[in-house]
């Protein structure tokens, strides 16, 4: 994931602004000096390119230490709005031991209040930001090592963080029903380790195009930001994320949270502890009694449905499938198959980008150029037509666009037929 590869993925996923991610890695840190230029305020660009692709200076910094007896493992991203901000904040960790050259995302021994008295005192506009708040072994409200408030963690700092991001095991519903984050702004973003994962989630910003600047994004990322605020997020069906029920992965063993409720925390197979998942987590935090508030919009006429809360502040969202999940189910081959990723490239290109081919544009359109069998499979994902298999203990989930065994045979029969790809 270098520069200009996380560009033109950037252009074919349908994404105006990346993280550059890892800017503690010195090696990093290099390439991105000499490779980017400013276009705009705390908004980056690589030098001489003509790619419309615009890069906010990002990193993830993993913190383990000890509180209250117990071992915390905190997973937060970072924002800064120049590379003098970030030079002078890697200077200063590594002048704590902080042994940055290890890993893109440093595991430091720093307490989050100490972190962000860090960044604090060399730049009060760095965005500190709790990364995929749920999972379980590293995060802020994690059933293993994390806590149970925004203030617990964060101290006296807890006011300054305005925004938290959910994670591919949670949604926004899941997020709304926690007291503690009613005044906070919720994001989403796609923990890419390569560049066919951005976009897994996205945080669509509303924001006039010549206005977007570090100080906007600041903004942005506030419940009740003004000048830029999130017009919606896309987000991955919290079922597939890798930690969304309570399970065992060595026996196989994977709980609702009321299957929880009922059975307990422990292996039934093994009698070890079982990794609580974020489902059965948010319902611990959540507030007494209260229920989930989405309303969905039916999508109609192949248009992609959209959650929307009562809370007017927050802003909708949508759930999706990457399209490469919907190709592979639709033709019955594997996701990195050959055919899976010409197909992937001729809708990509023909048809805008994979943002407006999910959400956008019109099956038939999608019809014309990926075949029958994949605009259905479309059509049924805008709908929420779909069936998941939930992840568990370390374990993604499983998209299923046609749930019945039946069917698969019949799959497999028209996929023979298909000629485009
Ligand atoms: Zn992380
Ligand atoms: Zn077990």
């Amino acid at each position: 994931m270098v520069l200009g590869i996380m560009a033109e993925w950037g252009e074919k996923k349908g994404i105006d602004l990346l993280g550059t991610a890892d800017w503690t890695h010195p090696l990093w840190f290099k390439e991105l000096e000499s490779q980017l230029e400013e276009d705009g305020e705390g908004i980056f660009k690589v030098k001489r390119s003509e790619s419309k692709t615009r890069y906010v200076l990002s990193c993830e910094i993993s913190n383990i230490y000890s509180q209250g007896g117990k071992t915390r493992r905190i997973h937060t991203v970072f924002f800064s709005p120049s590379l003098e901000t970030v030079n002078k904040i890697n200077g200063e960790l590594r002048r704590r031991g902080g042994k940055l050259m290890s890993d893109g995302r440093p595991i430091l021994g720093l307490t989050i209040p100490e972190m962000c008295e860090i960044v604090w005192s060399i730049d009060e506009r760095v965005m500190v930001v709790p990364a995929h708040i749920w999972t379980p072994w590293f995060s802020m409200f994690g059933s293993k090592s994390g806590f149970d408030s925004v203030e617990e963690c964060f101290g006296e700092y807890g006011d300054r963080i305005t925004a938290i991001e959910t994670g591919l095991s949670s949604n926004p519903v899941m997020n709304w029903r926690i007291k503690d984050l009613e005044k906070r702004a919720i994001v989403s973003f796609s923990d890419a380790h390569s560049p066919k994962k951005l976009g897994r989630e996205v945080t669509v910003f509303e924001v006039e195009r010549d206005k977007l600047s570090f100080e906007a994004l600041r903004e942005g990322f506030k419940k009740e930001g003004k000048g830029c605020r999130i017009s919606y997020s896309l987000e991955f069906y919290p079922e597939e994320g890798k930690y969304h029920y309570t399970g065992h992965r060595n026996c196989g063993v994977r709980q609702s949270p009321e299957e929880t409720r009922k059975k307990g925390a422990s292996c039934h197979v093994c009698g070890k502890p079982l990794t609580v998942g974020v489902m059965h987590r948010v319902d611990e935090l959540a507030k007494e009694g209260e229920e989930i508030k989405a309303v969905k919009k039916v999508s109609e006429a192949g248009v992609v449905g959209y959650y929307h809360p009562e809370d007017k502040l927050r802003p909708p969202y949508v759930m999706l499938v990457p399209l490469q999940e919907i190709i592979s189910e639709a033709v019955g081959v594997g996701v990195n198959s050959k055919r899976v990723q010409e197909a992937y490239e001729q809708l990509v290109a023909s048809l805008g980008s994979e943002l407006d081919v999910l959400m956008k544009v019109k099956i038939e359109e999608i019809a014309k150029v990926g075949g029958e069998r994949v605009a259905e499979a479309m059509d049924k994902v805008r709908r929420g037509k779909i069936v998941i298999k939930p992840g568990y203990d370390g374990v993604f989930g499983e998209v299923k666009i046609w749930e019945k065994a039946g069917e698969e045979e019949e799959v497999r029969g028209k996929t023979e037929q298909q000629t485009l790809f």
